[in-house]
């Protein structure tokens, strides 16, 4: 069982209702049920009844490959009358990487049972068996948590009286890239998010990080004295909006944009980072919230810092310690070429620059539980540093 944190509950009934702005939303119906995504992360690819209670998808990427194969698909199904359905879903130029997710009234998420769907081999093809229901049902490759509930979110946080909200500028479709901000200081910590539209878990563990950082214990106002926060938690959201399993309207992975900074959402933030440098705010540590099958923690490898212990290696091992219970890799890895916001940050600061990913599956009470052990480790060995 799924349960979203309460905040973001609230508002799934008034996303489910909202007309989605996407090109790719389409329908299909037969005399028994009808088939639609028309809604904020609604993406059902392409769909056609076989026959009255059958209906074949075919589930393809938003641009020609290559692309990172993280398939999402999310639609509502609308039974006419009491019927069993089967379901087929072809991944095309991608997997069956996500467990369906079902939701009768687009709030409260649970994974399908096991016994209602297969996944072929090769992993190309999915195929569910719906119950007899004469009421709606959402399936989708994760549960949504979109630009309403980032909405929400933020105008909850931006109540704490040290934070500020800023719209750093608007993406293709011009929707606000919004930071929240807290007062300036020396030095600052980054925090990012949902660059890829499919990846919830990053983005339900950032909330919670966010939440502990804010909190009024003496840890955590100690830390907001001496470190200025700037949150950036959507950073794509055309793309969560459209259903995309990667990029931004632009065609573009705006995590390999870093450097480049072709792309307005990118360029939006870069103008902050800018101010920022210009004022001599010198950056501490930055992650960026992601998902992936296994939670990991990608970052560099102790030798790149002139220091016993580096940051990450140090506030995992604490991080770990308290929670032993808790599947997460340390992934330290020599800088690649890529131009994602790890390597930037890295490169142009040489500070801890950490791609936070959480695993696609893992139980949403455990990222509810363990994420704020993350940001109390976090804060006391930032602290302790120099
Ligand atoms: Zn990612």
């Amino acid at each position: 069982m799924i349960s979203l944190p309460s905040l973001w509950k609230a508002s799934a009934a008034v996303v489910a209702l909202a007309v989605s702005s996407s090109a790719y939303a389409d329908y299909c119906e037969s005399s028994l049920a009808l088939v639609d995504d028309n809604f904020s992360g609604g993406n059902l690819g392409v769909c056609e009844f076989s026959s009255a209670n059958s209906v074949e998808f075919t589930i393809t990427p938003e641009d020609a490959p290559p692309i990172n194969p993280s398939a999402w698909y999310s639609f509502r199904l609308s039974p006419k009358q009491a019927t069993e359905l089967t379901l087929t879903l072809t991944f095309v130029d991608g997997h069956a990487r996500y467990l369906p997710k079902i939701s009768d009234d687009g709030e409260a998420w649970r994974t399908l049972e096991a016994s209602h769907y297969t996944i072929s081999e090769d992993r190309s093809t999915l195929t569910l068996l719906i119950e007899a229901r004469s009421a709606p049902l959402f399936i989708s490759a994760q549960e949504l948590l979109v630009n309403d509930d980032y909405e929400r979110w933020l105008r909850t946080l931006a109540s704490h009286p040290e934070l500020s909200n800023r719209t750093l500028g608007r993406s293709i479709d011009g929707r606000p890239i919004q930071a929240l901000l807290t007062e300036k200081k020396a030095e600052v910590v980054y925090l990012f998010g949902r660059q890829h539209p499919p990846e919830v878990t990053g983005g339900l563990a950032m909330q919670s990080f966010v939440d502990e950082v804010f909190t009024d214990t003496a840890l955590a106002r100690q830390f907001r004295e001496r470190f200025m926060l700037v949150l950036v938690p959507l950073i794509n959201p055309d793309g969560v909006e459209a259903g995309h399993w990667r990029h931004n309207l632009g065609g573009r992975d705006l995590n390999r944009d870093w450097g480049p900074f072709t792309q307005p959402e990118t360029q939006s933030i870069k103008r902050l980072i800018d101010e920022l440098d210009a004022e001599s705010i010198a950056p501490k540590l930055m992650l960026d919230f992601h998902s992936t099958q296994r939670s990991r923690f990608y970052t560099q490898m102790p030798e790149d810092f002139d220091e016993p212990l580096d940051f990450a290696r140090d506030w995992l091992e604490r991080a770990g310690l308290q929670m032993p219970d808790f599947d997460f890799l340390y992934d330290p890895r020599k800088p690649s070429g890529q131009e994602n916001t790890k390597n930037y940050f890295y490169s142009t600061y040489h500070i801890p620059a950490i791609t936070y990913e959480i695993g696609d599956e893992v139980d949403r009470h455990d990222i509810q539980k363990t994420s704020p052990i993350f940001a109390r480790e976090m804060m006391r060995v930032l602290l302790e540093r120099e």
